[in-house]
C-alpha cells in the first residue's frame, strides 16, 4: 500500500516536470507508437494529446521522405542502447516543415523499452544564423571591393600625378625669379601639393599591398626583423643620438617583411615624436600561454588618452606638418599588419613622459625545421 503511494507520487511528479518542460516531450514504445505528449508538444506540432496517443511518431511528425531512415535509426538506437542528439526537419499539423533539435534516448524500464524524445524548434536560431552568414558574406565582399578600389585608384592615380609633379617642378626650375614673387609662391604651393599627394598615394598603395602582396607567415626571428628595422633607420638614429636597447625577442610565425615594417614604423615614431630629452627606446617581449606580447617604449612627448584609438585610423594625425612630418598612415599600417597576424595593437602613455606601443602575436609551435 505504502509502495503504491510512493509510486503514484513519483508518477505525478514526473508528469508535472514533463508538463512544465520548455521543450516538446514525446514518449513512445519500442515500435515508435506515441505514449506521452506534453503541453509544449501540443504547441510545437499543433496536435492535442488525445489525437496523438496510439499514433506512430514517424507518421505524425517526420516528413514522408525521411520516414524510412528515421525508422532505421530508431532500430539502431534500440540495438546500441545509446541516445542521440541530432538536427532534423519535422512536420507541423498544418503541413509545414521546420528545423528542430531532437534529443532521443532508449530507456529500459521493468523489462520493456521505450523512447523519450525532447524536440526543440530551432527555426529562429537557424534564421539568425543565416542572416549572420549573409551579412558576413556581404561584408567580406564589400571589403574586397574596397581593397580593389583602393589599389586601382592609388595605382592609376600615380601616373597622371607624376606628370603634374614633374611639370610643376619644371615650371619652378625654369621660371623661378623670372615672374613676380607671387607667381614664385604659387608655383611653390603647387610643387608642394603635388609632392604631398604623391606621398599620400604611395602610402595608400603600401596599405593595400599589405594584403595583395602579403606573404604566408613562416617562422621569423623577431630580433632579426627588429635589427633590420634599426638598420633602415640608422640615419635618423645617428642624427637624433637615440639610444636603443632590444630584446631578447622570440621567433614568431610572421611575414618577415611586414614584421620589419611594423618595428620600423613604431621605432621611427618613437624617434620622431621625441621631447627635448635624448630619445631612449626599448623594444622587448613577454609571453603568456597563448601569445607573445611585444612592446616599443619611448621617453617622448606622450599621447593623451582620448587619442589612443584615433591615431590608429588612416590619415589621423595629432600634429601639423610644420611640427612633425608625416601623412598619418604609419599606425594604420601597423594595426593592419598585427591584425593580419591574428593579434592586437594598443598603447599606454603618459602625456609628456613617453609612450609604450604594445602588440600581440599568437604563439605557434615550430612546424618546420
Ligand atoms: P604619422 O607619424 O605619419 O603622423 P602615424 O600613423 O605613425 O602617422 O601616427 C599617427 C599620430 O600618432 C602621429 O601624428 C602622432 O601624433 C601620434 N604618435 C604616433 N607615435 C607616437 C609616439 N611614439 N609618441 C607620441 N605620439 C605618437
Amino acid at each position: 500500500m505504502h509502495e503504491v503511494a510512493i509510486s503514484t507520487n513519483s508518477t505525478q511528479r514526473y508528469q508535472q516536470i514533463i508538463e512544465t518542460a520548455v521543450d516538446a516531450f514525446i514518449a513512445m514504445d519500442s515500435n515508435g507508437v506515441i505514449t506521452d505528449w506534453n503541453l509544449q508538444a501540443e504547441a510545437t506540432f499543433g496536435w492535442s494529446r488525445p489525437e496523438v496517443f496510439g499514433k506512430l511518431f514517424s507518421d505524425l511528425i517526420i516528413p514522408e521522405r525521411y520516414r524510412n531512415s528515421h525508422s532505421e535509426s530508431l532500430q539502431r538506437l534500440l540495438a546500441t542502447g545509446e541516445g542521440q542528439r541530432i538536427e532534423i526537419t519535422v512536420l507541423h499539423r498544418d503541413a509545414y516543415e521546420f528545423p528542430a533539435e531532437l534529443a532521443i534516448s532508449p530507456i529500459q524500464c521493468d523489462g520493456t523499452c521505450f523512447f523519450a524524445a525532447f524536440v526543440h524548434d530551432v527555426t529562429a536560431r537557424k534564421e539568425a544564423q543565416q542572416k549572420l552568414a549573409l551579412k558576413a558574406e556581404e561584408l567580406a565582399r564589400s571589403n574586397a571591393d574596397l581593397e580593389v578600389f583602393a589599389y586601382v585608384a592609388s595605382h592609376d592615380l600615380q601616373e597622371p600625378l607624376r606628370m603634374v609633379a614633374s611639370y610643376t617642378q619644371l615650371l619652378a626650375r625654369r621660371y623661378k625669379g623670372k615672374l613676380d614673387a607671387e607667381a614664385d609662391e604659387f608655383i611653390g604651393f603647387a610643387v608642394d601639393g603635388a609632392a604631398r599627394m604623391q606621398q599620400l598615394i604611395q602610402d595608400l598603395l603600401s596599405y593595400s599591398r599589405l594584403t595583395t602582396r602579403g606573404k604566408t607567415p613562416c617562422f621569423t626571428l623577431a630580433e632579426a626583423a627588429c635589427h633590420t628595422a634599426l638598420d633602415n633607420l640608422q640615419e635618423s638614429i645617428k642624427i637624433s643620438k637615440t639610444l636603443v636597447s632590444v630584446g631578447p625577442l622570440p621567433a614568431v610565425l610572421a611575414d618577415a617583411t611586414q614584421l620589419t615594417q611594423l618595428f620600423q614604423n613604431l621605432i621611427g615614431n618613437a624617434i620622431k615624436y621625441c621631447s627635448e630629452r635624448t630619445p631612449e627606446i626599448h623594444v622587448g617581449a613577454t609571453s603568456t600561454a597563448s601569445e607573445w606580447l611585444f612592446s616599443v617604449q619611448d621617453n617622448g612627448i606622450g599621447i593623451e588618452p582620448q587619442y589612443f584609438e584615433r591615431i590608429f585610423q588612416m590619415f589621423q594625425r595629432l600634429h601639423t606638418r610644420m611640427e612633425y612630418s608625416g601623412t598619418g598612415i604609419g599606425l594604420a599600417i601597423c594595426r593592419r599588419i598585427v591584425e593580419r597576424h591574428g593579434g592586437k595593437i594598443w598603447l599606454e602613455s603618459e602625456y609628456g613622459r613617453g609612450s609604450t606601443f604594445l602588440f600581440s602575436i599568437p604563439r605557434a609551435e615550430r612546424t618546420q625545421k
